[in-house]
């Protein structure tokens, strides 16, 4: 289950049925949380409105929520998160030995 940016060029409103581009499934409207590295810092913003779709899960954020995403990004650090939580990191080593 993946995220991606696609610009919805000349598309109006969710009337239109849309299909994957990696598995050709049925786009519905929904929410999806987005993963994002800057740097070092992992950034997650939660229940962001997407077209998902029904099939692999994998969701399209539309140009306009996109271009707000860039915006909220470029001064994220004005805004007091909702909360912050602690991620396990494990090195490659633990995971799937030494090769
Ligand atoms: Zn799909």
């Amino acid at each position: 289950m993946g995220k991606r940016l696609q610009n919805q060029k000349g598309k109006e409103m969710n009337d239109i049925t849309d299909w994957c581009d990696l598995c050709g499934g049925e786009l519905r409207p929904g929410k999806t949380t987005l993963e994002i590295w800057r740097g070092e810092e992992l950034l997650i913003i939660k229940d962001v409105s997407a077209d998902v779709c029904q099939q692999c899960g994998e969701a399209y954020i539309s140009a306009e929520i996109s271009e707000k995403l860039d915006r909220f990004l470029a001064e994220h650090q004005q805004h007091r998160p909702e909360r912050y939580i602690a991620v396990p990191q494990y090195s490659a080593a633990q995971a799937v030995g030494i090769y």
